[in-house]
């Protein structure tokens, strides 16, 4: 059996990537090692391991043991470690869910049910490094797949609702904090208008929970998410583009571009999306492509009641369903589509690509 070298398996990623190893017995088929950057020497955790204790996962000479190494340790530890490791002479397989590595010239961009092709091609040629893509592109692709290997689309605009588990556990819990606040302001006693000033005024103060954020999230919403990039661009419409065309491994590149918002969801990424097809297709052939994209689509018909029930983070948290809905033609002009989609980003925006594409290396490589 392969060893396969687990990092960064008790964050919030790692966290949901062992549950769904565990489920789908993955642990069965490898040896598995488990690294900590901060707790060498503690025992393993509970799932099936090679060793009872965790390993250091700066330590080089424990690393390059591993056939495969799976990190969702984060950006800061990829760009330390994989150089240090790659120099050693390491030749073994590097399955990371940061952006460190995503557009490095032999990195591959892993989303199997759209780009099987690509991954298969890439582990045929030698290539090594395989790498998580973006979270709000990976649903994006998961839910309109189909019609991006129709040929049929010339451009998208996504504008997104991301939830506040896309940016750490402390964000979670901060905008809980936020909540709270606002919460405790309802007064049925008060005016509306009396009760509305006191939460623009609890938004407004500096006491206000929001270290972390920056800004208010509970009863707003913030439309910036990373650092600036050129063109006025945020980073993370930026990869929208990026990485859309890096996975699919487009010819000529499809533009996809749109405005990312942080709003109030705990968890799962929600998207309203434009797309502008080549050609005048009729709205049913839409909805076949769609639906064929792969089997956890969950397409919702265009109607209040099924849009409630299932287009929402509540149902899709926790799940591998990525609902589609609100699929009509606009008033644009025959060639162009709205769509709303919404995925749980910790699974297929995280860690089930990962786990996928470690299968894959299992029974291939
Ligand atoms: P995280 O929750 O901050 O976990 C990363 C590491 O922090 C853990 O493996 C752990 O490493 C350490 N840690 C320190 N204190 C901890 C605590 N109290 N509980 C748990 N872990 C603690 O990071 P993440 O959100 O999983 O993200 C990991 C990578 O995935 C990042 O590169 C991120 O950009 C990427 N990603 C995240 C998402 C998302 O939605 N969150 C989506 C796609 C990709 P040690 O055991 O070594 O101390």
């Amino acid at each position: 059996m392969k060893k396969i070298g687990i990092i960064g398996w008790r964050g919030m990623v790692g966290s949901v990537l062992m549950d769904r190893m565990e489920y789908e017995k993955d642990f069965d088929l490898i040896d598995a090692y488990f690294f900590s950057t901060s707790q060498k020497g503690e025992k393993a955790p509970k799932h099936k391991s090679s060793s009872e204790v965790l390993l250091d996962a700066n330590d080089i000479t424990e690393l390059e043991k591993m056939d495969i190494i799976l990190t969702c340790q984060g950006g800061d530890y990829t760009n330390e470690i994989y150089p240090k490791l790659r120099s050693s002479g390491w030749d073994g397989y590097w399955i990371d869910a940061a952006s460190s590595l995503r557009m490095k010239e032999d990195s591959t961009l892993v989303l199997d049910p759209v780009n099987l092709d690509v991954i298969k091609k890439a582990v045929a040629s030698g290539k090594k490094d395989f790498i998580g893509p973006n979270c709000t592109v990976s649903l994006m692709l998961m839910a309109i797949g189909g019609l991006f290997n129709s040929g049929q689309v010339e451009w998208v605009t996504s504008m997104t609702y991301q939830a506040a588990s896309g940016a750490g556990a402390k964000n979670m819990l901060e905008l809980l904090d936020q909540m709270k606040v606002l919460g405790d302001l309802s007064d049925p006693a008060k005016s509306i208008l009396e009760v509305d000033k006191s939460v623009a005024t609890a938004m407004r103060d500096s006491n206000f929970p929001s270290k972390n954020f920056g800004a208010a999230l509970a009863g707003a919403l913030i439309p910036w998410i990373d650092v600036p990039v050129e063109a006025g661009q945020t980073k993370e419409e930026w990869k929208g583009v990026c990485e859309t065309n890096k996975i699919l491994e487009t010819e000529n590149m499809i533009p996809v571009d749109g405005t990312c918002v942080r709003m109030g969801a705990m968890r799962c990424h929600s998207q309203g999306l434009t797309i502008k097809m080549k050609n005048d297709i009729p709205i049913s052939d839409i909805e076949a492509l769609i639906k064929e994209s792969n089997p956890w689509v969950k397409f919702v018909e265009n109607n209040k009641e099924e849009t409630l029930k299932y287009l929402s983070p509540t149902y899709a948290t926790g799940t591998l369903e990525i609902p589609v809905g609100r699929v009509r033609k606009m008033n644009l002009g025959p060639e162009y589509i709205n769509v709303f989609t919404v995925g749980d980003q910790l699974l297929w925006g995280a860690a089930e690509p990962l786990r996928r594409m470690l299968r894959i290396l299992i029974e291939t490589a």
